[in-house]
């Protein structure tokens, strides 16, 4: 944030100073400096850094190309021919510098937005990953505590998955992971969080969510696996989901975790494909 200030003082500064400059050596000396202009350059290329987008990188050499042109038209000092010649020199050369630099700009923002997409992303069912739990997490906690918003986080596992790999194989396992991903997440709401905690557990993470809701949803994502089922090698196999569910009440993450494993545990203990909450 404190970044981004200095970044917008420097431009504003060496938007405003070229101008200023010119003018008062056109007015003092009564000729023209076509070179102040390449001080542009600063802010155009912090532009380009700062959002490296090609509407954006054009528009900024665009507008930087008219206020240059805009002052010296305004100046009394007479445009001779050699003075046009370099002040457009001058243009192509910015034009050219800042078109080179954002061409690398844009090109590794895009890069590196699907690196930080790869990085929160989990390989085989497309969804978040772990990784991205944490921060969602390390975010939701301190917003719920501060508004005094209910919180619900909820862990699924897969009942008896292992008998689905040993009967039907790894691969079997794998596509049924992704079937059962794509079920529990056409069940969440946009504004929960819906990520594979690792193996075949699921954890989704509900903001603004009281016990009744979340109560609600899980018995929603439970009914849909239990019904739903999944064929393989012309074979249907039919799964079902244990999910633990706790609310938010002041503790820190790991005890957040610990509430609802616990939770989860007494699912499976109470004989599985069913809900159970931690109080
Ligand atoms: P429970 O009802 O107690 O949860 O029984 P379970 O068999 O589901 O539990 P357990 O933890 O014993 O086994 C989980 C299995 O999930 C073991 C592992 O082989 C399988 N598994 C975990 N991740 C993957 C994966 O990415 N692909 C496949 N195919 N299997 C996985
Ligand atoms: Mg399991
Ligand atoms: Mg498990």
């Amino acid at each position: 944030m404190k970044r981004k200030g200095l970044y917008y003082l420097i431009i504003i500064l060496f938007t405003f100073s070229p101008v200023v400059m010119d003018t008062i050596l056109s007015n003092e000396a009564n000729r023209h400096f076509p070179r102040t202009w390449t001080l542009f350059l600063i802010p155009t290329i912090l532009i380009a850094y700062m959002y490296p987008k090609w509407k954006v990188i054009v528009g900024a050499s665009i507008f930087y190309t008219a206020l240059k042109f805009t002052t010296e038209v305004a100046q009394k000092t007479s445009t001779e021919t050699y003075v046009m010649i370099e002040l457009t020199t001058g243009s192509v050369i910015n034009w050219s510098v800042v078109l080179s630099v954002g061409y690398f700009m844009n090109k590794s923002s895009k890069l590196l937005n699907k690196v930080e997409e790869l990085t929160i992303t989990d390989a085989l069912t497309g969804i978040y990953n772990r990784r991205y739990f944490d921060f969602i997490m390390e975010k939701t906690i301190p917003f719920s505590k501060k508004n005094n918003t209910p919180l619900i986080f909820m862990l699924l596992d897969i009942d008896h998955f292992k008998k689905v790999n040993d009967n039907f194989g790894h691969q079997c396992g794998d596509e049924a992971l992704k079937h059962i991903s794509d079920i529990i997440g056409s069940n969440v709401r946009d504004t929960d969080a819906f990520v594979r905690f690792g193996g075949e557990e699921f954890a989704v993470i509900m903001p603004n969510t009281d016990v009744d809701e979340g109560l609600i949803i899980a018995e929603l994502i439970r009914e849909a696996i239990e019904k739903s089922g999944f064929t393989y090698n012309n074979e249907r196999i039919y799964f079902t989901i244990s999910i633990g569910v706790s609310s938010y009440n002041g503790e820190e993450i790991e005890e957040f975790i610990e509430k609802t494993d616990t939770a989860l545990y007494k699912a499976k203990e109470n004989g599985r494909n069913q809900i159970a909450i931690f109080n």
